[in-house]
């Protein structure tokens, strides 16, 4: 599990950094991309790693502000023209559904493949045996939402030669014990699944929101993530601006952080108004309050490690 910044920054399109979109890259655990946010020329940063568009599974949009949803049609698009088959489902706001028909239809464009776009509201809005994605609304100028995903635990290995050595062969009781299911021998013996089962893997949890004010529901989605993408247009002290802007600073994204209780943090959505020598100051501001704080940068990498 990796999250791959495609662009970190805030309104506009800077030479230094692109507007937003965050790739949770889940090749070993699903072999697919899940992208958060869609900013004008989202695909052609894309151009630029190794990530290939019919591997995108899942698109989540945080909100509707140009700045998060205007590469969103040509990267669809595209995706057909580069031989994506497999069907995507798009998640956002009210409205998302129009700006897509709208744009897609207007310009007769097809794709080969099914797109299903889901209008979220607060709640779970997607669970398999594997993940869980759970939404609430955040404090922005317009509905604006954070996604928190919820990895499932994993039971552990199956310890296969020590169930050997009490002489059970492999095959059906082996699949039971593997599900965690007891299991009563033929002589009468009772086979414990626990005793024959590695540690359970614990599942990860990322949570990744879009534009805010320091807000109570953005803390709640962070409770307890192992990574939190945070936003922090302003630095800290530029209180005033952020809210009047609905927007977060440095502090605000650390304090988050830090009452929910998250492993590490990862500012992003930077004002163009910080250069690249500001950056680490930023940084130090939100270390501050929260010391395993990183900033993003377009095309920097970060791996959420399995839990031990
Ligand atoms: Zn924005
Ligand atoms: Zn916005």
């Amino acid at each position: 599990m990796d999250i791959f910044f495609l662009g970190t920054g805030a309104g506009m399109p800077a030479k230094l950094r692109n507007v937003t979109s965050i790739a949770l890259k889940l090749l070993e655990e699903r072999g697919g991309v899940w992208l958060f946010d869609a900013g004008e020329a989202t695909q052609h940063q894309i151009l630029h790693t190794s990530l290939k568009p019919r591997r995108i599974e899942k698109i989540f949009i945080t909100h509707l502000h140009g700045d998060h949803i205007y590469g969103l049609p040509g990267l669809l698009s595209s995706r057909s023209f580069q031989g994506g088959e497999s069907e995507v489902t798009v998640y956002g706001p009210k409205g998302i559904k129009e700006y897509i028909h709208t744009s897609l239809s207007l310009s007769q464009t097809y794709l080969k493949y099914p797109l299903t776009v889901n209008e979220v509201d607060e709640g779970v809005i997607f669970e398999d045996d594997q993940f869980k994605v759970e939404t609430l609304r955040l404090d922005h100028g317009i509905p604006s939402y954070g996604y928190r995903i919820i990895e499932k635990d994993r039971p552990g290995t199956l310890l296969a030669e020590k169930l050997k050595d009490t002489g059970v062969a492999p095959g059906p009781i082996f699949r039971k014990i593997k599900n965690g299911e007891a299991v009563i021998l033929e002589d009468g013996r009772t086979i414990n699944p626990t005793e024959f089962l590695g540690p359970t893997q614990k599942g990860r949890i990322v949570t990744i929101l879009g534009d805010t004010r320091y807000c109570e529901n953005a803390i709640s989605l962070a409770n307890n993530a192992d990574f939190l993408v945070h936003e922090a247009t302003f630095s800290a002290n530029e209180e005033k601006l952020a809210h009047d802007y609905f927007h977060s600073t440095t502090h605000q994204a650390a304090q988050v952080a830090k009452i929910a209780g998250c492993k590490q943090l990862c500012l992003t959505h930077i004002s163009s108004r910080y250069d690249r020598k500001d950056w680490l100051e930023l940084v130090d501001e939100a270390k501050g309050i929260f010391p395993n704080t990183d900033i993003a940068e377009d095309f920097k990498e970060i791996n959420i490690p399995l839990k031990h």
